[in-house]
């Protein structure tokens, strides 16, 4: 029998593992670990590559969130719109400001739902947070325009979404701020935690600037208000920085293993699949997450699981609607709907055809 993790860690190391202990040995003997050149140029590289005219490296994803809410003033009182279907880290960023989290529904893309997000529109809403999920962006036009007729910030949370983009508009540069996680499974993963800001907003960058490093103003040393230890560690940088000159060629591979998900199980109609890479001009997906929604999804998990291969519910199995120990209580029918199906398949560039079929072949052996 085939084993197929849902993710292989030590795999990922293995591919380039010269170049990284090569990265290592070169950063530890220089002793650059603080904000050094290595973070400079994989911030100059991350803002080249996403389009945007500043990159911030912080702590991580959440760190991200937070200090880009802090940054564009959100504060006690405030609400912030925020779809269910999320990492509760998008919730618990908006929380640690102060504000109020009000989820909102998904739509058939699991992304943000429009109208529920209208309608969540209070006097006390000062932003919405879309979450551009799986490796998608929604569709971000809709979202702009209340925004702007509402006079609403938009804070994205894109760290699930780094390359990909809408009507070639990138992920993180649809508002005053983008956020990305690097955590070890994203498709930019490094060998730990760690996260970035992007920016096309000069006060905002120097801002944040200010926050990530404790308040302090690097041109006086200075503190001008309570900031965060929210830096990105420079050796993950520089690990990082490297990671990036594969990125295009990671992402590929990704999109051609959907392209076999999609050919292999399209004519199940007991699978919902995520759209297929190229089967729509406005978007360009980097798909972080293969999630489908299936029919008896928890006896075809089981019989995956029997056939060697790992497959994950997203957040656990939860959305944040069902947190009733953080005081939600919330129905939101395509969520709760969507929920009930579910399941992320493997998706990472070392999965081989091979093992993509097989996963493919198990699953239309479960519902024959
Ligand atoms: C990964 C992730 C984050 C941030 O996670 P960190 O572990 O803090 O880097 C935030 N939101 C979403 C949707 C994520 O997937």
């Amino acid at each position: 029998m085939q084993k197929i993790p849902f993710f292989n860690y030590p795999k990922i190391f293995q591919q380039r593992k010269q170049l990284y202990m090569d990265t290592l040995d070169d950063v530890l003997s220089r002793g650059a670990f603080i904000m050094q050149r290595d973070l400079e140029n994989f911030e100059k590289n991350l803002a080249n590559k996403t389009g945007s005219s500043f990159a911030l490296g912080v702590a991580d994803g959440t760190m991200a969130l937070l200090m880009s809410l802090m940054a564009c003033g959100i504060k006690r009182g405030d609400e912030v719109i925020v779809p269910a279907h999320t990492f509760i880290a998008s919730a618990a960023a908006i929380h640690h400001v102060g504000a109020k989290p009000v989820l909102v529904d998904c739509g058939d893309d699991h992304l943000i739902d429009f109208n529920s997000a209208k309608n969540a529109i209070t006097n006390k809403t000062r932003a919405i947070m879309p979450v551009q999920l799986n490796g998608r962006v929604a569709k971000m036009d809709s979202i702009l325009e209340l925004a702007d007729s509402e006079n609403l910030i938009i804070v994205e949370d894109s760290c699930q979404s780094l390359g990909a983009s809408y009507k070639n508009r990138q992920a993180g540069t649809f508002g005053k701020a983008g956020t990305f996680s690097f955590f070890p499974a994203k498709t930019l993963g490094c060998f730990g935690d760690g996260g970035a800001i992007i920016t096309n907003d000069e006060e905002i960058a120097e801002k944040l600037k200010i926050i990530r490093d404790h308040g302090r103003d690097s041109s006086d040393g200075k503190v001008k208000l309570y900031g965060f230890n929210g830096r990105l560690d420079n050796i993950h940088a520089a690990i990082l920085d490297k990671k990036l000159e594969f990125y295009d060629q990671d992402i590929n591979r990704r999109r051609e293993i959907a392209t076999i998900y999609q050919e292999n199980l399209n004519d199940l109609d007991v699978l919902k699949l995520p759209p297929a890479p190229n089967s729509d001009p406005d978007h360009y997906d980097v798909y972080q997450n293969y999630e489908i929604e299936a029919i008896n999804r928890d006896s075809l998990r089981e019989f995956l699981s029997d056939n060697g291969i790992g497959t994950i519910l997203q957040w656990g199995g939860y959305t944040i609607n069902n947190f009733e120990d953080l005081g939600f209580n919330q129905k939101l029918k395509e969520t709760d709907l969507m929920r009930s199906r579910f399941l992320m398949l493997p998706m990472h560039p070392l999965l081989t055809d091979e093992e993509v079929l097989y996963i493919c072949e198990t699953i239309k052996e479960f519902y024959h």
